[in-house]
């Protein structure tokens, strides 16, 4: 292999085993957070097994939400999870999927890079890679990086991933790289105790690849006795003391203290020979008790059309945690699908609830119902906030309504709509290939004086992260400003329209960008922040 692995770097490769959803990406998170609070600088670095080259062309009841970094990678929604808590931006780097992987390879033997060597997974596949690994080491300049392998032991697609960090870990300076295996330890309720055989066949499973795992994290809704423990530690080959608990618990960010209090960190660093401070978890401690004990509650309606499946909304949820830290207050959220939203049951679906959230979309299904949701909003003057296409179905709801253009649609919509007050950007017309071809990544805004968006952010020029192909046509601006819509953020040359807010409103804005992508646990984003504000105090005002 061409790469070194650097001398300086430690490597934490994170597997799954039993089944999936264990909360591999939280696991990495929360180690994340904890190593960093060590004054380690982290990195966490997600692989994927399945084909697709990222999961942007997949849809959302598949994949869930699809992550974009401030680099514009349409990525794994877990890399949302890894921002949250270590709130490090990660890039396209740290998402790296089997169709990446393959793609790369087969353009090298296309030019003739492997000198008429047949192609194979062992060496070609597995050196790849290991060179994104040593790739992202270098760029990242990170102290620790974590590298989550997707999928679960025993997986066709994931054979090629282990084999490579069975290499890697060989190839590495002693000690510099080590596995930590998440099981599942089900409690069966006849026999009246947790079962540790899944996961003595799941390391099993690893130990046949040549993977013999340094840390077991043992998921399970019941604390580990300790005869459990020391089973566990015997047939599967771990120190008692790396045997982890990783209990059910309330908040996901109640899991980093959990894990401290069992020195997995400090088990780590001293495994991995590196000389750190014990963590400074107050911040964190306090966050928790907020959430555990909230003074107030409030109740925000999501009307979206991915409502079954709320991985799909997995950023905005977070958001509102954060947010509603920063208020003392647990934001409830009522998830309404809008393809059920008519004239006749809106009021019944949405009378009482203090804020509404019309979140991103693609494609004509369920907008009617957003619509609907808009204008209730508006009309009762209830906190309002859109998000991308949530901005989009308000430029349409007040055009219809309130400037009078009853035929007012999106192009994406309606290609032939008389009116698109929403239409296609320039940069995207002609575009046919579907896979990251969207306006993709940070972009500038800047806000205008005296407006809402001014005071939530307090700064006149922002950077968002964007994932769209649509846009406000200027044409209607002027109309749009003359029935009072207050553009409040365009892009750096006034192009484009990024937020739009109304004047005779206590709080109603949309913005062209997700928001939900840069709120952080210790780092709550200002729109949420104020949204919630917004929405608790048109309850009070609703109850006097
Ligand atoms: N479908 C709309 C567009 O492409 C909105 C996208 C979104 O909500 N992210 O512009």
């Amino acid at each position: 292999m061409s790469l070194k692995i650097p001398k300086e770097t430690r490597f934490i490769f994170v597997t799954g085993g039993v089944v999936s959803s264990l909360g591999k990406g939280i696991a990495c998170a929360s180690l994340g957070f904890l190593l960093k609070a060590r004054g380690l600088k982290v990195t966490i670095m997600k692989f994927d097994p399945y084909i697709n080259v990222d999961p942007g062309t997949m849809s959302p009841y598949q994949h869930g939400e699809v992550y974009v970094t401030e680099d514009g990678a349409e990525t794994d929604l877990d890399l949302g999870h890894y921002e949250r808590f270590i709130d490090e931006n990660m890039t396209q780097m740290n998402n790296v999927t089997t169709g990446q992987i393959y793609d790369t390879v087969i353009r090298k033997e296309r030019r003739g890079d492997y000198l008429g060597a047949t192609v194979q997974v062992i060496p070609h596949i597995t050196d790849e890679i290991k060179s994104r690994i040593i790739q992202l080491a270098r760029q990242s300049g990170a102290d620790v990086v974590i590298v989550e392998v997707g999928g679960t032991v025993g997986d066709i697609e994931s054979l090629p991933f282990l084999e490579a960090i069975r290499q890697f870990t060989l190839e590495c300076e002693r000690g510099h790289a080590i596995t930590v295996h998440l099981t599942l330890l089900p409690y069966i309720s006849t026999a009246g105790e947790l079962k540790t055989k899944p996961t003595q066949h799941s390391v099993m499973r690893l130990r046949e690849i040549g993977i013999q795992p340094d840390f077991l994290l043992c998921r399970s809704d019941r604390s580990i006795d300790d005869n459990t423990r020391k089973k566990i530690a015997l047939f599967c080959n771990v120190h008692p003391e790396n045997v982890i608990e990783a209990v059910d618990a309330s908040t996901i960010y109640e899991v980093p203290i959990h894990l401290a209090a069992q020195r997995f960190d400090e088990l780590v660093v001293q495994k991995l020979d590196i000389k750190t401070n014990p963590p400074d978890l107050s911040g964190l401690q306090a966050v928790v008790k907020k959430i555990k004990e909230p003074a107030d509650s409030v109740h925000i309606a999501i009307c979206g059309k991915y409502t079954q499946l709320q991985d799909a909304y997995k950023s905005i949820v977070e958001a509102f945690v954060h947010a509603g830290v920063v208020n003392n207050t647990a934001v409830k959220l009522k998830w309404i699908n809008s393809e059920k939203l008519t004239s006749e049951n809106v009021e019944t679906h949405l009378s009482g609830v203090d804020g509404i959230l019309v979140p991103y979309g693609f494609d004509t299904r369920g907008v009617e119902g957003k619509l609907l949701a808009v204008k209730y909003a508006r009309e009762n003057k209830i906190p309002f906030f859109g998000i991308c296409l949530g901005l989009q179905c308000a430029v349409i709801e007040f055009a219809r309504n309130v400037c009078g253009i009853s035929e007012a649609n999106s192009a994406e919509f309606d290609a032939k709509t008389p009116h698109p007050v929403i239409h296609i950007m320039e940069s995207q017309l002609g575009i046919k290939q579907k896979g990251g071809t969207m306006r993709l990544g940070s972009y500038p805004c800047v806000t205008k004086e005296n407006t809402l968006a001014r005071k939530i952010y307090g700064s006149e020029i922002i950077i968002e992260r964007h994932r769209h192909r649509y846009e406000v046509n200027n044409d209607y601006r002027r109309t749009l400003e003359e029935h009072g819509m207050v553009l409040s953020g365009l892009s750096p040359d006034g192009t484009l329209v990024e937020i739009i807010e109304l004047k005779e409103h206590p709080f109603f804005i949309g913005c062209q960008f997700h928001p939900e992508l840069k709120s952080r646990i210790m780092r709550p984003h200002p729109i949420f922040v104020h949204f919630v504000k917004a929405s608790l105090k048109h309850q009070k005002e609703a109850k006097s």
